[in-house]
């Protein structure tokens, strides 16, 4: 009772009708108009794509546009003469469509052929629309390869398939073929904002890339799913909303799991075990999300930048900040056996154990990180001053959590009593932290990074910043530039900005102390003992 009876859904209202609104395929409609504007249109085009991208929608504009009256650039439909109208509403007599799926036997074809043969009755060209054309039989095909080899003037075939690869060759070679491609959920998103703005549907851009999310690739799908949304919903649209109506599991379910990881927390992450299997989400689902979640972390943490995450920009932000918690090579790590474990789990007679087993090694990983950060921890404790009266030497953390990556709390210290060689003294126009905490949004991505890492050194033209973890040392690298730019308007003279890995520190240690704390006082060592004990103390020394 709520839908009027001219309700259309969104699909079809907001159906492409000319080349210029076709969403997404740009390398076909580009083509496609450069060959109609030269007149030089080719009898046969073999459309291949995912479903949903526009193939049987661009068929329809290409039958408009060659027997259009009035093409607007020459090009262009005008969808308003007599033969736009008559084919846009299924009338045309020289416009024929068929469902390859239903229509496939030899006789279908021959009774084509024998229609074919006519000239068109209003306009110039006779158009054979055939959608799934690979459901063909071959008898069906062999028909229409023998019209396609001597093919009337006044003929246009458009193949439209999902599965190319069924099409026999022989047909392939007399068409020309275009790609469709799957649609990027990022292209998806943004179609359905001009939908949302157009229609005044109050949604926010969280639930339109869920929805696009949930689509994959498939503009229609996206459609039919926010009419769904749309109808569920009663006030504005959240991301809540979509992923309630479509029962998918919410990003901020991936965010806690990778929290958990990174604290640590086994138990959060069998409590979030048990409220994915509680409510009754599909576990390879889940697991397959985690895997895309892992990957843009992994992609964020890789490249610096959220440009390769088809998400809203606030989850995006998100992601720059949990790309800061982990090394590239955990993330390679936690994706392999993530990845792993989606394979294994057809072959699981209890998927909710595998999910637990997952989430339980993916939190006991031994990281790349930590074991990079208690090497700088270990080395930042013995570069600072032997004794420091007031503050006892902090005994390194006992519980690996604690260790574990939560960067800005543990910093605190280590800037407080940075180490400096006598022979090098920072500017003293600059408070580095409340430098760093007041980095322009360009620079964020870093800003985790300058709080982990010692205090740089810097001499009249050079700041140094030496750090441990390579992926580290390379976000670093690539926002140098930006970082030396604004560092110059903060000290008012340019300074190159040089970075250093650690294997090659800028810091110089003082010597050794003999004997060595760990020795005397093992006891408040127990993380240093623990990796003299696991590489050998050669291998640590080594690591300077
Ligand atoms: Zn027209």
């Amino acid at each position: 009772m709520a839908v009027p009876s001219e309700y259309v859904v969104t699909a079809r209202k907001w159906r492409p009708q000319r080349f210029g609104e076709v969403v997404g395929q740009d390398h076909v409609t580009t083509t496609l108009r450069n060959a109609l504007a030269s007149g030089r249109i080719h009898h046969a085009y073999l459309f291949c794509g995912p479903r949903g991208v526009g193939k049987t929608t661009t068929a329809r504009i290409v039958a408009r546009a060659v027997n259009c009256a009035a093409p607007g650039d020459g090009i262009e439909p005008c969808n308003e003469c007599d033969s736009c109208r008559d084919i846009i509403s299924g009338r045309s007599i020289d416009v024929v469509e068929i469902d390859g799926a239903s229509n496939n036997s030899v006789e279908d074809i021959r009774r084509l052929r024998e229609n074919a043969k006519y000239p068109p009755t209003f306009g110039r060209y006779k158009v054979y629309i055939i959608d799934e054309v690979h459901m063909l039989s071959s008898s069906a095909f062999n028909a229409l390869l023998k019209t396609l080899e001597e093919p009337p003037a006044h003929l246009l075939f458009i193949f439209a398939t999902t599965e190319p690869h069924k099409v026999p060759a022989t047909i392939q070679s007399r068409c020309q073929r275009f790609d469709f491609h799957r649609m990027s959920t990022r292209t998806i998103a943004e179609h359905l904002r001009t939908i949302a703005d157009t229609e005044h549907v109050a949604i926010d851009d969280d639930a339109l890339f869920a929805i696009a999310r949930f689509a994959d690739g498939s503009m229609r799908d996206a459609q039919s799913l926010f009419d769904q949304v749309r109808a569920f919903a009663s006030g504005p649209i959240t991301g809540a909303d979509v992923r309630r109506s479509l029962h998918v599991l919410g990003d901020d379910v991936y965010f806690a799991i990778t929290d958990a990881i990174a604290k640590r927390n086994l138990a959060r992450a069998f409590e979030l075990a048990r409220t994915i299997v509680g409510q009754g989400f599909d576990i390879h689902q889940a697991i397959v999300g985690l895997l895309e979640h892992l990957r843009n972390t992994l992609t964020v943490r890789a490249t610096g930048s959220t440009e390769l995450i088809e998400a809203s920009d606030e989850t995006c932000q998100q992601y720059a900040e949990l790309a800061q918690r982990f090394t590239q090579e955990d993330l390679v790590h936690m994706m392999t056996i993530t990845a792993h474990a989606e394979q294994n789990l057809r072959f699981a007679s209890q998927p909710q154990i595998r999910l637990e087993l997952l989430l339980a090694q993916l939190v006991q990983l031994p990281t790349a990180y930590d074991i990079g950060r208690l090497i700088a921890e270990l080395e930042h404790l013995r570069t600072q001053p032997p004794e420091p009266p007031q503050a006892p030497i902090a005994p390194a953390p006992s519980r690996r959590d604690d260790a574990a990556i939560s960067a800005q709390p543990r910093t605190a210290p280590e800037t407080e009593a940075p180490a400096q060689p006598s022979s090098v003294v920072p500017p003293a126009q600059l408070d580095w932290q409340a430098f760093v905490t007041s980095l322009p949004p360009t620079l964020k991505i870093i800003q985790p990074i300058l709080a982990r890492i010692p205090p740089p050194t810097f001499t009249e033209q050079q700041c140094t910043l030496a750090c441990s973890d390579a992926g580290d040392a390379k976000t670093l690298e690539e926002k140098r530039q930006t970082l030396e730019t604004h560092l110059a308007k903060k000290l008012g003279r340019s300074v190159s900005v040089e970075i250093v890995h650690s294997a090659s520190a800028a810091v110089p240690p003082p010597a050794p102390p003999d004997p060595s704390p760990v020795d005397a006082n093992p006891e408040l060592f127990p993380i240093e003992r623990a990796l003299i004990e696991k590489f050998g103390a050669q291998r640590i020394a080594g690591v300077r």
